[in-house]
């Protein structure tokens, strides 16, 4: 009784935050509110979240969740990985903390950025080679839904970042009673086998927390989903799908550099390519670049042709409205 009330107060929070949401976007979009577009981020995220956590608990849901996942990264390019995946979301929430603290982040070289992202499409191949490697793929197994969710679970490992903090169900990691997750869980407990899997957990969690709260979005910069993700703009014969597309006037930049300073994972190419399209594997659109450009029209959110949402001159109170 009591799961089935939280089952339909969780539904409600859904679709409340969906149609506050899309109210949020509207006024954002209609009033030119560009640089509000971080708020509407956060909330979106959250809402996302909830709607995860509410999905979550249905395990048949899951290869659905990966199918929708992998359906908005066509469409939509790395969308879900600046809007809607959870750990983003934590991960942002360490930003914030260590903002409050009035901590410096570091930056990191940009070679090593850029091999770490290099890494992630390594990690991928890992992974999906790895059941191979443990032994015969049994003749059960062979279809696509039974490999994905087989003994080594590649399932956990692409959905790990939308694994809730809290579940209610049974898990081996337990604490004062209470089942609880985090991303990525469900495969270090595969792994970690039960009697390790609390601390290996705890472990994952210090490690992903902590550098986060030095670096950006440090697990971003290597994790697998997000670099199965990002396969649609990292390919040239695929970068033609997405329809969201970041884009800069080039005789608008003045190059003052804000755009590369502000990327939670130190994209340079808004700062670095001429004019034009510069949506690249490694951005997940979370808009701030486009949020914090001081220059009126120089970076665009489009889709499909149409500008959703444009850099405003905040520099001059008076020309925000
Ligand atoms: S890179 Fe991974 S953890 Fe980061 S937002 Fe994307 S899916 Fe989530
Ligand atoms: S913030 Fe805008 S004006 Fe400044 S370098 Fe970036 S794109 Fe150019
Ligand atoms: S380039 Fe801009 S939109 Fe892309 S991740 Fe960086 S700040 Fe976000």
């Amino acid at each position: 009784m009591l799961l089935e009330i939280i089952s339909e107060l969780l539904k409600l929070t859904i679709f409340a935050g969906l149609a506050l949401a899309g109210i949020l976007a509207i006024l954002i979009w209609k009033k030119n509110l560009t640089t509000k577009v971080t708020y509407l981020r956060t909330f979106v995220q959250v809402v996302a979240m909830i709607a995860f956590f509410y999905i979550f608990s249905y395990t048949t849901w899951l290869l659905l969740i990966l199918v929708v996942i992998f359906a908005i990264s066509i469409v939509l390019g790395r969308f879900f990985c600046g809007w809607l995946c959870p750990f983003g979301l934590y991960l942002d929430l360490v930003a914030v903390i260590r903002k409050t603290l009035n901590t410096r982040y570091w930056s990191l070289p940009e070679k090593l950025n850029r091999s770490l992202h290099i890494l992630r499409y390594l990690l991928l191949v890992f992974f999906i080679v790895l059941p191979f490697m443990l032994g015969p793929i049994e003749a059960w197994q062979w279809s696509l839904a039974k490999f994905l969710m087989g003994p080594f679970k590649p399932i956990s490992v692409l959905l790990g970042p939308v694994e809730p903090l809290i579940i209610p169900w049974e898990s081996p990691l337990k604490l004062y009673g209470l089942s609880f997750s985090y991303p990525y869980a469900s495969i270090i407990t595969f792994y970690s086998g039960e009697n390790f899997a609390l601390i290996n957990t705890f472990i994952f969690m210090a490690l992903t927390l902590a550098s986060s709260f030095v670096v950006r979005r440090f697990w971003c910069r290597f994790c697998p989903t997000g670099a199965s993700l990002a396969i649609v703009n990292r390919f040239r014969v695929f970068k033609w799908i997405p329809f969201l597309r970041l884009s800069k006037v080039e005789e608008k930049c003045t190059k003052c550099g804000i755009c590369k300073r502000v990327c939670p994972v130190q994209v340079t190419d808004v700062y670095e390519q001429k004019g034009g399209d510069i949506t690249t594997s490694m951005c997940m659109l979370c808009l701030r670049c486009v949020e914090m450009c001081p220059y009126e029209d120089c970076l665009k959110l489009s889709m499909a042709g149409k500008t959703l949402f444009k850099s405003r001159n905040w520099l001059e109170p008076s020309k925000i409205t």
